[in-house]
C-alpha cells in the first residue's frame, strides 16, 4: 500500500531561495506540514526549539543515530542534521503531506529508503545571482559567502539525481512550477490506490474503481 500522504523533498544551495519558496508551499498547501529536524548547531537569534530544530547535544544526537531513529541524517557545515523517523512516518500515515528541506546527502537517502518521496532540487539561475542574493540576505561573513559558493558546486552536480529541477529565478514562476509538481503528484494512480474515496465522491463510480482495484 503507498504511502497515505506525499513525501516531498526540497534541496538547494544555500541562498537560491529555498526557504522562501517553502514558506509560500506551506501557506499554499493546507494539508502540508513542515518536518522539524534534529540539529546540533547552536540556535541563531529568534529560532524557537521544536520550531525550527529540535535542538540537541552531539551526545544525544549520536545515541539516536545508534537506536536508528534518524530517516537520514548527514553533516552539513561541520554541524549533524537528522530527520525523525517515527515523526515522520506517523504524520504520512495519518495522511498529510510532509515537507523535507535538507541537504543533497539527506535527499538521496530519503529517495533511497522510501522511493515514493518526491526530491526537487532549487537552482539558482546563474552563480553571480546565487552570490547577489547570500549578499543582499545579509546574514552571512565574507568567509560563509565564499565557503557557501564553493559548496554550491558539489551540490548543483547532484541536482540530475533528483525527480524535478526548478530554476528560481523569477520567484513566482518558480512557486507556479513547483505548485504544479506537488499538485501533479497528488494526483498520481499510484498514489492514490487504497484510498480512491478521498477524490470521488460518488458512490457508483467508487464502487467500480474498487472492484478493479480488488482484483
Ligand atoms: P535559502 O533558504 O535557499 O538559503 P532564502 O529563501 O533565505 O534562501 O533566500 C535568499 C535571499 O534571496 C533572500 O533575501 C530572499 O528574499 C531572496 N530571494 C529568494 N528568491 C528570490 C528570487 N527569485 N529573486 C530574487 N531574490 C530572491
Ligand atoms: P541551516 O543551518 O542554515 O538551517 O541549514 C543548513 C543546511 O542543512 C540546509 O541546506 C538545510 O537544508 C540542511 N538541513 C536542515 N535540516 C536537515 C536534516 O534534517 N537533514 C539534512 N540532511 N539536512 C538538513
Amino acid at each position: 500500500m503507498p504511502l497515505k500522504g506525499l513525501l516531498v523533498v526540497v534541496s538547494a544551495p544555500s541562498g537560491t531561495g529555498k526557504t522562501t519558496l517553502c514558506h509560500m508551499l506551506l501557506k499554499e498547501f493546507e494539508n502540508m506540514e513542515f518536518s522539524v529536524s534534529y540539529t546540533t548547531r547552536p540556535p541563531r537569534k529568534g529560532e524557537v526549539n521544536g520550531k525550527d530544530y529540535f535542538f540537541v547535544s552531539k551526545e544525544e544526537f549520536e545515541r539516536m543515530v545508534e537506536e536508528g531513529d534518524f530517516l537520514e541524517w548527514a553533516n552539513v557545515y561541520g554541524n549533524l542534521y537528522g530527520t525523525s523517523k517515527s515523526q515522520v512516518l506517523r504524520a504520512l500515515n495519518e495522511g498529510k503531506d510532509i515537507l523535507l528541506d535538507i541537504d543533497v546527502q539527506g535527499a538521496l537517502q530519503v529517495k533511497k529508503n522510501l522511493p515514493e518521496a518526491v526530491l526537487i532540487f532549487i537552482m539558482p539561475p546563474s552563480f553571480d545571482e546565487l552570490e547577489r542574493r547570500l549578499r543582499n540576505r545579509g546574514t552571512d561573513s565574507e568567509d560563509v559567502i565564499k565557503r557557501r559558493l564553493e559548496t554550491a558546486k558539489e551540490e548543483i552536480k547532484k541536482a540530475v539525481y533528483y525527480d524535478y529541477i526548478v530554476v528560481n529565478d523569477v520567484l513566482e514562476v518558480a512557486f507556479d512550477k513547483l505548485k504544479s509538481i506537488v499538485t501533479a503528484e497528488k494526483c498520481r494512480t499510484d498514489r492514490l490506490k487504497g484510498q480512491m474515496d478521498k477524490l470521488i465522491k460518488d458512490e457508483e463510480m467508487l464502487k467500480l474503481l474498487k472492484e478493479v482495484e480488488n482484483g
